[in-house]
């Protein structure tokens, strides 16, 4: 068959899809040998329990396999409503493949090409994509460098729905609850609040729902339960957008496998409460070592580090943080690197992993600084 492009069967397409680009994933590198802190994924193992309950499911011959999955990830969302208390019930959850799935859904459910959907920048870059696949009106609000909320800006956008990722990607910065709330007290959207990286923090939202429906909260198993591999995310909000996000999902969005594997890692608290606590401490060490190195770094509550690399004549800029990036590479530690934009292209955005891979980081960053070629 023809692989070849053809004009004529791109002129079938939407001409908004045929323009589309599409979202960049962190290189997921398939020969060993890699320390790879570029996704933001647990450098550890998910709770023991996760295996056990895949191997249950698909007991001896697979054949549970057969048959579709709850269609509406019934038990999970129980588990969700339960883990999470504050009054919540399983009319609050809904689940998605990956948290990216729900994200999608909300786009799809809220946002137009006269219906704005709204982000901030920099955050998490599926925001736009997910937009223009529905061809749908954008409304971006840039951070300063400071990276504080701009919250009067939110409150006061044309946006249906607005996105804000808290603690923020790719800075680690999060937003309080108290300036989260001069957002819903006055904005008349549906605010989602993107909570990936909340485990990681000290605050979440969950509390501000009691007061304000047109909250939306996003989690995922992807991060902190060590669960990218098994895809599965979920979001809080009031019955009624749930009874929405249901009609625009697929009918089995979420396979048997991962839902019997996120059931038993959300059974296990006490599991993930340790690997977050020593996720932190690694994440405060690597910190104060780029503090000490004169690096510009935010505060992180996230599983990651934005820092701001300075050569050995003590320089930052893009061309220096392309210049660590690459001597990285070439050694095989892979972080992330985001030259498009002047908010992040100094910076290098670095995933927290054992302390171990932390200490190969740190020891190539040194001999980068003694390199001849550290721009
Ligand atoms: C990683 C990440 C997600 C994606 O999570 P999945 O559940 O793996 O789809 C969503 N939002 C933010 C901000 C993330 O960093």
């Amino acid at each position: 068959m023809s692989t070849a492009p053809s004009t004529a069967l791109s002129s079938l397409a939407l001409p908004h899809v045929a323009k589309l680009h599409a979202y960049t994933p962190g290189l997921q590198p398939t020969e060993p040998g890699w320390v790879k802190l570029n996704t933001n994924e647990c450098p550890y193992a998910p709770s023991p329990r996760v295996a056990e309950a895949l191997r249950r499911e698909i007991g001896e011959d697979g054949a549970s396999l057969r048959l579709y999955p709850n269609p509406k990830s019934g038990p999970l969302r129980a588990a969700v409503a339960q883990l999470h208390g504050h009054g919540l019930s399983e009319q609050n959850v809904i689940i998605g493949n990956g948290s990216d799935d729900i994200l999608n859904l909300l786009i799809r459910a809220f946002c137009t090409s006269e219906a704005a959907a709204g982000y901030t920048f920099p955050s998490y870059s599926l925001y736009p994509v997910l937009i223009e696949i529905q061809d749908g009106k954008k409304t971006v609000i840039e951070f300063e460098r400071s990276m504080t909320l701009p919250f009067e800006r939110i409150a006061s956008s044309d946006a249906r729905a607005f996105f804000i990722t808290s603690p923020n990607a790719p800075t680690g910065v999060a937003f309080s609850n108290a300036h989260l709330e001069r957002v819903l007290a006055t904005y008349k959207g549906l605010l989602v609040v993107d909570e990936a990286y909340a485990p990681f923090a000290e605050e979440n939202a969950i509390p501000l729902f009691a007061k304000y429906p047109n909250l939306v909260i996003v989690r995922t198993l992807s991060k902190a339960h060590a669960l990218a591999g098994i895809r599965v995310g979920y979001a809080l909000a009031h019955p009624e957008i749930v009874g929405l996000l249901d009609r625009v999902r697929d009918s089995y969005n979420v396979s048997r496998l991962s839902q019997a594997a996120a059931v038993a890692a959300l059974g296990d608290p006490a599991y993930y409460a340790g690997i977050v606590q020593r996720i932190k401490a690694t994440r405060d060490a690597t910190l104060a070592n780029y503090v000490a190195r004169g690096w510009f770094t935010y505060p992180s509550q996230a599983n990651f580090i934005f820092t701001e690399p300075k050569n050995a004549r003590g320089e930052s800029g893009p061309a220096v943080a392309k210049s660590a990036y690459d001597f990285l590479y070439a050694n095989k530690v892979l972080v992330r690197y985001f030259p498009s934009h002047a908010l992040t292209a100094s910076f290098l955005r670095i995933s927290v992993g054992t302390d171990a891979e932390m200490r190969v980081l740190n020891d190539t960053l040194d001999a980068w600084l003694q390199a001849k070629t550290n721009a």
